[in-house]
């Protein structure tokens, strides 16, 4: 993988451990050559991580709405920053660039955005290897919800085994690295044909 994109927190958090996954996921990625892509933010964990690549030379690509890139949120030095129309055409733009994408604790929007990730994986529309770097067991709760999901029926085994969880950097690149997609009969096809 050379390009990864990485969703996560526009807050810190109360503990300093996910701050230090931040550093710790930026620090393996300029070591390992390998570019983030990201939401642009230089606040909470966004700004932990990208600082942490650009101060050891690594390459930084953001990805922002032109509606955040005016708010005081905006990283101004690192190495490209693509402007998108809306929130939408963002995730659009990440999906061409990367090779793979990995969510490190945050709020909605990161939920939002590994979310989507895993949808077009669902549908076939990508294969690429989605991960959750889970520290401290902070996706621990929404990992059960994903096993309700398929208790009650509304997610397959297979779908939900889609998502790589690791508890720790280079176990989780490792993973995502040796992952192989399922073979999913496109719905798209399936509408078509
Ligand atoms: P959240 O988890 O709700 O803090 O949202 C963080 C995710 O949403 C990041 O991965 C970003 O791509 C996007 N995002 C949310 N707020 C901002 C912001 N102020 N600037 C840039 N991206 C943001």
């Amino acid at each position: 993988m050379k390009k990864i994109a990485v969703f996560c927190g526009s807050s810190l958090g109360f503990s300093e451990v996910y701050k230090n996954d931040a550093i710790k996921l930026g620090t393996y990625f300029a070591d390992n050559k390998i570019s983030l892509v990201y939401g642009g933010g230089k606040i909470g964990m966004m700004g932990a991580l990208a600082d942490s690549i650009l101060k050891k030379n690594g390459e930084v690509i953001g990805v922002i709405p032109g509606l955040l890139r005016h708010e005081e949120v905006a990283h101004s030095n690192i190495s490209e920053m693509i402007v998108t129309k809306t929130m939408s055409d963002r995730k659009v733009t990440i999906s061409k660039l990367v090779d793979g994408y990995i969510a490190l604790p945050g709020g909605f929007g990161t939920l939002d955005e590994i979310f989507e990730a895993l949808t077009l994986s669902q549908l076939g529309i990508e294969q690429k290897p989605v991960g959750i770097l889970n520290t401290n067991g902070f996706f621990n709760h929404l990992i059960k919800q994903l096993a309700v999901m398929v208790a009650e029926g509304y997610l397959k085994e297979s779908n939900k085994n889609m998502l790589i969880t690791a508890d720790s950097v280079e176990e989780l690149i490792t993973k995502m690295n040796t992952y192989k997609a399922p073979k999913i009969t496109k719905v798209i096809n399936k509408i078509v044909s």
